[in-house]
């Protein structure tokens, strides 16, 4: 089931979420779900946090919804070594129209459990390793607007006050 996806400046989003210890049925659901949810929006990673679930879980396709042929779920994951620079132009579903260059690191090491809770050890570079880490940042409250510049950041924030003012009215 498609889940609806959290939006900037959703409280969630801004939590550090909580490890995960149980492999049972409804972290699979949840699992399953998210899949289905990051491929039907057009994304190339989804956090837990970002339908509203307080959890160290991640999903990652860099292949994208079209080819589906690089699916990586990731339970408690850790970025344990990082190297050399790389420049990204990264959005996020969390914070729709905003768009922003972003460094990231362009080789790293990940630890982490699988969807059964067997650990897993790789390398990600370029790409998925950027996707990585983007969707780490989620499970500590990060969005791509902290890597913004303060005045692009701005300028984004007093659009989403506008529009809630306008929601707000609205529906009074
Ligand atoms: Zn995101």
């Amino acid at each position: 089931m498609k889940l609806p996806v959290s939006i900037y400046p959703d409280p969630v989003l801004r939590l550090r979420a909580e490890p995960i210890g149980e492999f049972g049925p409804e972290m699979q659901q949840l699992v399953t779900d998210m899949v289905e949810t990051m491929y039907e929006d057009d994304g190339v990673g989804l956090a837990a946090p970002q339908v509203g679930k307080g959890l160290r879980l991640i999903t990652v396709d860099p292949t994208g919804p079209k080819e589906r042929k690089g699916l990586m779920v990731l339970v408690n994951p850790e970025i344990m070594e990082r190297e050399g620079e790389v420049e990204s132009e990264e959005g996020c579903l969390s914070v729709p129209d905003f768009k922003c260059a972003i460094r990231r690191s362009h080789r790293i090491r990940v630890r982490a459990l699988d969807r059964d809770g067997a650990p897993v050890e790789f390398e990600a570079l370029d790409y998925q390793a950027v996707i990585i880490q983007h969707e780490v940042d989620h499970l500590n409250g990060v969005l791509i607007l902290d890597h913004a510049s303060r005045l692009k950041r701005g300028i984004y924030d007093k659009k989403v006050r506008k529009l809630q003012r306008q929601r707000e009215k609205g529906e009074s």
